[in-house]
């Protein structure tokens, strides 16, 4: 009886930590957090479209809440998660976390 009581302690044992080992594994396999990547640095813009890029205060990271480029009307969806998109009124890359003056909710 004891035995069996001592097996049963190990086995609940090895049971709970497998699931926490699991948990993490798979929380990293998911990403757990998402991919930081950036967006404002796009080499292939002209002068004047940098200029408007800044006149319209683009940031990659929204201070603004609820406010964001993927719920902007003018958004274009990136590719793949964890990529950049683009905007139809702001040249260049864009982060969907991503912000301007410009922003309007999409519907
Ligand atoms: S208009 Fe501004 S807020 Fe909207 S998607 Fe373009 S850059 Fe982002």
């Amino acid at each position: 009886m004891v035995a069996e009581k001592i097996s049963r302690r190990v086995f609940l044992s090895v049971v709970s930590t497998v699931s926490a080992v699991a948990s993490v594994g798979l929380l990293a396999a998911c990403g757990g957090k998402p991919k930081e990547f950036s967006c404002a640095a796009d080499a292939s813009l002209k002068e004047d479209e940098k200029k408007v890029r800044e006149s319209v205060k683009y940031v990659d990271k929204s201070q603004e809440p609820g406010k964001k480029c993927s719920n902007c009307s003018q958004y274009l969806k990136a590719a793949a998660e964890g990529q950049c998109g683009g905007c139809k009124v702001v040249k260049g890359t864009i982060h969907p976390e991503g912000y301007c003056t410009l922003w309007t909710r999409a519907s």
